[in-house]
C-alpha cells in the first residue's frame, strides 16, 4: 500500500480508501502492522474532531434500528456518520452479530454514512485496538459523528466507554419493576440511558422503566464530568422515530458543556493514557506467547508442577531472565 497516497485519499474523505485502511489495521501480519502504524502517524492531528458516541445494549433491544434511524437523522442534517462495532461474540465464534450492513440497510446506502462490522476471530484486545485505530481513521476522513456499537454482555462496554466521548445505554421497557439486571458498573458508565420501544402497547411500560432509571441514576455518585441533570434517562422509539431529536440535543448539550469546562480534553487525554497502558500490557502478553520466551515458560511450568521450584521464583526467573533478555532486541 502506498501510505502517502492512501493518507491523501483518506483526508479527502474517500470511503474506499478508509475501508482499505481499516482492513490494514485489522491485519495480523507484522509488515501490515508497520504500515498501519506509519499511516496512523502520518494522519495524526490532521483530522477534524468527531463526536464519538458509544452505544451498548443487549441483543434485541433495538441497537441496529436505533443506529439506522439516528444515523439517517444525522445525515439528514448534513453530517457524515461512521458506524463501527466492538463485538465480543466475534472473538469466540468467529461470527459477528453486530455492525452487519444488512441490519442497517437504508443507512448503508447513504452516501454520507460508513458502516464497518466488527472483524471476526480476534480477541477483545485486538478488536479494541482495531476499533480505536478505525476511529482515528474515520476522524481523519472527516466524519462528524462516530457511533461505536457493542453488545451489553460484559467487558466490551468498558472497552467502548474508554474510546467514546459520550456513552449511551439502550434499554427495553421492563415488564415488572425490576431494573433489568443492569449492572451498576454499566449504569455508572452511561451519560444517557435511552429506554427504547416507547411506542404502542409498550409505551406505559417504557414510562415506568424510564422513571425507575431516573431514580436509580440519582443514587449514583456525582461525576465531575457531568453538568446539572446528567446522567439522565429518556424515552425513544427507534421504530417510530420519536425522541431521537431530543436525545441528540441532550448529547450536544453535554458535549458542549464538557468542551467549555475542559472535561472533554481531560477525558480524551486520560483515554489516550489508558490505551497506551493497554498496548503495553498486550505487547507484553504477546511476547510471552512468542519463542523463546514461550518455551522457557513451559519448561519452568513443568518444574513448578514437579515441585522443583516455587511459582514465585520461577516467575522471577522468567521475567528477569528470559523475558528481559528478549526485550533487549528490536521492538515488536
Ligand atoms: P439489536 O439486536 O439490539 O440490534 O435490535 P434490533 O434493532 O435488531 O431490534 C430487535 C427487534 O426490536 C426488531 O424486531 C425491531 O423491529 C424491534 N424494535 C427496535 N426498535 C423498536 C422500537 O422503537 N419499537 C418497537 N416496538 N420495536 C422496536
Amino acid at each position: 500500500m502506498d501510505i502517502a497516497a492512501t493518507a491523501t485519499q483518506i483526508l479527502a474523505g474517500e470511503r474506499r480508501a478508509l475501508a482499505r485502511a481499516i482492513t490494514l489495521v485489522e491485519s495480523g501480519r507484522s509488515d501490515h502492522r508497520a504500515q498501519a502504524t506509519n499511516l496512523l502517524e502520518t494522519l495524526r492531528g490532521h483530522g477534524r474532531t468527531a463526536l464519538r458516541i458509544g452505544l451498548s445494549g443487549t441483543p434485541g433491544v433495538g441497537k441496529s434500528t436505533f443506529i439506522e434511524t439516528f444515523g439517517l437523522m444525522l445525515t439528514g442534517m448534513g453530517k457524515r456518520v461512521a458506524v463501527l462495532a466492538v463485538d465480543p461474540s466475534s472473538a469466540r465464534s468467529g461470527g459477528s452479530i453486530l455492525g452487519d450492513k444488512t441490519r442497517m440497510e437504508r443507512l448503508s446506502r447513504d452516501a454520507n454514512a460508513f458502516i464497518r462490522p466488527s472483524p471476526s476471530q480476534t480477541h477483545l484486545g485486538g478488536v479494541a485496538r482495531r476499533t480505536r485505530e478505525a476511529i482515528d481513521l474515520s476522524e481523519a476522513a472527516g466524519f462528524d459523528v462516530i457511533l461505536i456499537e457493542t453488545v451489553g454482555v460484559g467487558q466490551s462496554e468498558t472497552v467502548v466507554a474508554e474510546m467514546s466521548d459520550i456513552f449511551l445505554l439502550l434499554l427495553a421497557p421492563a415488564g415488572g419493576d425490576e431494573l433489568q439486571g443492569v449492572k451498576r458498573g454499566i449504569m455508572e458508565m452511561a451519560d444517557l440511558i435511552l429506554v427504547n420501544k416507547a411506542d404502542g402497547d409498550l409505551r406505559a411500560a417504557a414510562t415506568r422503566t424510564c422513571a425507575d432509571y431516573t431514580g436509580a441514576l440519582r443514587l449514583l455518585r456525582k461525576r465531575a464530568q457531568d453538568p446539572e441533570g446528567f446522567p439522565k434517562a429518556q424515552m425513544v422509539s427507534a421504530l417510530e422515530d420519536t425522541g431521537l431529536q431530543l436525545a441528540w440535543e441532550e448529547m450536544e448539550k453535554l458535549a458542549h458543556w464538557r468542551r467549555e469546562t475542559g472535561h472533554w480534553d481531560r477525558i480524551r487525554a486520560e483515554q489516550a493514557r489508558y490505551w497506551f497502558e493497554a498496548e503495553v500490557r498486550e505487547g507484553l502478553l504477546a511476547r510471552l506467547r512468542r519463542e523463546p520466551v514461550r518455551g522457557a515458560m513451559l519448561a519452568l511450568a513443568d518444574r513448578v508442577e514437579a515441585g522443583e521450584i516455587t511459582a514465585a521464583a520461577a516467575a522471577g526467573e522468567l521475567l528477569d531472565g528470559t523475558l528481559a533478555g528478549s526485550m533487549g532486541g528490536s521492538a515488536n
